[in-house]
């Protein structure tokens, strides 16, 4: 495929902004997918109901010119339909004063005010509709239209040459594909409804075999690295278990078999755990932690803040306290001195387990024997974060802990590469929370349910949107509350306040406060969504709660019910939305996220594994998912196919594709 600099029109400055858009050659070009098409059709005035319109007709009076202020200028003309004299106006386009003259026939895309008989163009275009069509609008960047783009690929189709088609015939075959080329000329080109969407079919059935073609790379490539191959005693385990102070549940014990037998395995362990808030995922953790040990390595437990790096040290120092394990905590607020101390230690293996933030992984940390790395409420890290995992020990084994649930066969598909355990049903003799949802006008009452928790020595959560007020919107903010609640409580309870502006160490005395029971209410913004646990909190109260997605307010209810206490939710909104009554009627958060997923489509769940990288050009994830499900079926049986074999094209793209860790 020929560089773009060949190609009529395109200097250093287009070349720079097609760039920005992802298109560096003509391939890229042919396969800029619209984001949507427009039907070009003439409105009926009559029968309008919506407020856009596209209709054509002949210029009935001279343009008119006004500047209104320094950058704002409009155009006024008569224009004759079929049926009226409409009366045209468009902004800051003085440009089109010279090109519109009386009894031009043009076309009108805008708005149309029927009380005035007046449209207000959005765009002009000279000439009739001749007939009905479809077309294609190209996202863009400043500097470049979608019509500019449109005439690029046109230059490209010209030269009839497209990108290799990487659908195997078989597949074309199964589900009577277009070919490539018909596929791209019709996108860019639509000549019907239902010629484009097949088009539009083929086009995301190849992306999503691609990826899925990818994601069998990974996780074979995964499977092929070897690992740590172990013995360990599970007697040894067993020991530790039976001296916790509650029984593990039948699903944290299925997982701790299933990464027993992956440590054991030279296979090396690539696990997603995944389960609810307060499913009892850290035990698990430090199971694996202690199993690791047994066998002669260093492990380590990452954490997403340094709040939840301590809460972990102090969970295992507490649980494995009559075991002999050595363990550090590593975080980057630490002092310079105490740092150097601790990576001393590590290096000569003084320690067996260390648990903190992502100083773990900064450069000058250097373990001795690693062999297994754990990451908490992986969703929260970046793919770079996780990246810089790698390097460091042998080749570790790797747990992965998530408490955003992925309704499982998306989870089979979103994390193909990995194996998944996961803890589906909470430790028993915890009581469902009971939420409500309420109105600001209701606060009163909320405000006695708050006192009846507090008389019982129970602690509360407040959440607010917002750490200050703010003048573009508004919210109830973690001050203004921590003033009501001080007028309403502050004689009697002790009112602490969080969130992230806070330094380090504030955060920190805080924490532990409301740990101890020193403070009984706790307003904070959502920095408190994560891994904290205090079993005796039995309230949230969120404040403006439509303004959270779904997932977040479960994560935020998760951090009560976290005893055998009865807990509840208060969710305040002025706004009944759909999310909020999920909320009531349910406590599971795989039945949440599939919630999440119907309302919500595919961002979230990829949100989560690719941080914000877009990861289809056309398909959408929970659209097209049918497509997804062949695509998968495919993928797999076609990398293990002889044809696969000899495909050195495909093998040398998906050799390029990046490790998604
Ligand atoms: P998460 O999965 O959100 O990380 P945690 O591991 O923090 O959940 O567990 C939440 C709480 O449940 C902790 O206080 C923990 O001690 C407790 N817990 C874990 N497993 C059990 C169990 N099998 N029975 C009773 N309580 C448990
Ligand atoms: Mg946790």
């Amino acid at each position: 495929m020929t560089d773009l600099r060949e190609m009529k029109g395109i200097g250093e400055k287009s070349l720079l902004l097609l760039k920005k858009l992802g298109i560096e050659n003509e391939a890229d070009l042919l396969e800029y997918y619209p984001f949507r098409y427009d039907l070009i059709k003439k409105s009926n005035l009559k029968e309008l109901r919506d407020a856009f319109v596209i209709i054509d007709g002949v210029v009935a009076g001279v343009p008119k010119i006004f500047y209104i202020y320094k950058n704002l200028s409009k155009i006024s003309f008569p224009l004759q339909t079929e049926t009226h004299i409409l009366n045209i106006v468009i902004f800051n386009r003085s440009y089109l004063k010279q090109s519109i003259k009386v009894g031009s026939c043009l076309t009108i895309f805008g708005k149309i005010d029927k009380h005035v008989k007046t449209i207000v163009a959005s765009e002009i275009r000279f000439g009739p509709i001749l007939k009905e069509s479809i077309e294609p609008v190209y996202h863009t960047t400043n500097g470049i239209s979608s019509m500019k783009i449109a005439q690029f690929i046109d230059q490209a189709l010209k030269k009839d040459v497209y990108p290799i088609d990487f659908i195997p015939k078989e597949y074309v075959e199964k589900y009577h594909l277009l070919s490539k080329k018909e596929s791209i000329l019709e996108i860019h080109h639509p000549t019907s409804q239902q010629k484009l969407k097949q088009a539009l079919r083929r086009a995301k059935y190849e992306e999503l075999f691609l990826f899925m073609m990818k994601m069998t790379e990974l996780k074979e490539n995964k499977m092929m690295k070897i690992g740590l191959k172990r013995s360990i005693a599970f007697t040894k385990v067993e020991e530790v278990i039976q001296s916790l102070p509650f029984s593990l549940t039948v699903d944290q014990r299925k997982s701790i078999e299933e990464i027993y037998k992956d440590l054991s395995s030279e296979k090396r362990m690539n696990r997603l755990l995944q389960g609810d808030v307060g499913s009892g995922k850290t035990i698990v953790a430090i199971l694996s932690m202690y199993m690791n040990y047994l066998s002669g390595y260093q492990s380590c437990l990452m954490a997403p803040t340094e709040i939840l790096a301590h809460q972990h040290y102090d969970t295992v120092l507490n649980l494995l306290s009559s075991f002999d394990v050595h363990v550090a905590l590593l975080t980057g607020k630490m002092k310079s001195k105490e740092r150097r101390e601790i990576l001393e230690k590590i290096a000569n293996k003084e320690v067996d387990m260390i648990i903190g933030t992502h100083a773990l992984f900064t450069d000058d940390v250097i373990y001795n024997n690693l062999g297994l790395v754990i990451t908490d409420e992986q969703h929260r890290f970046g793919v770079n974060q996780r990246g810089s995992l790698k390097n460091k020990g042998i080749t570790p084994d790797v747990l992965y802990m998530s408490a955003t649930p992925i309704p499982r066969t998306y989870a089979l598909t979103i994390y193909g590469d990995m194996d998944i355990s996961s803890i589906a049903s909470p430790p028993s003799g915890r009581k469902e929370i009971i939420t409500l949802l309420k109105k600001e006008e209701d606060l009163k009452e909320v405000l006695t349910r708050m006192l009846e928790e507090l008389k019982q020595n129970h602690q509360i959560y407040v959440i607010a949107p917002l750490v200050e007020e703010s003048d573009k919107i508004d919210l109830e903010n973690v001050y203004t509350l921590e003033k009501k609640m001080n007028r309403a409580f502050g004689k009697y309870y002790k009112i602490g306040v969080l969130h992230g502006k806070m330094k380090a160490k504030e955060k920190e005395e805080v924490m532990n406060a409301f740990q101890e029971g020193s403070i009984d209410i706790l307003i904070s913004t959502t920095v408190i969504e994560v891994g904290i646990n205090v079993a005796n909190a039995t309230m949230m109260v969120i404040f403006d709660s439509y303004r959270f997605g779904l997932s977040a307010l479960h994560q935020l209810r998760g951090r009560v019910g976290r005893s055998d206490l009865q807990s509840y939710c208060i969710l305040i909104s002025n706004y009944e939305t759909e999310r909020l009554s999920v909320l009531t009627k349910t406590n599971d958060g795989f039945k949440i996220s599939e919630e999440d997923f119907r309302l919500r489509g595919s961002g979230d769940l990829f949100g989560s594994r690719q941080s914000g990288t877009q990861v289809f050009k056309l398909a959408n994830f929970k659209e097209d998912f049918s497509i997804l499900k062949h695509a998968k079926e495919d993928a797999c049986a076609y990398y293990k196919s002889e044809e696969f074999k000899n495909n050195f094209v495909l093998k040398e793209l998906l050799k390029k594709s990046e490790d998604l860790d």
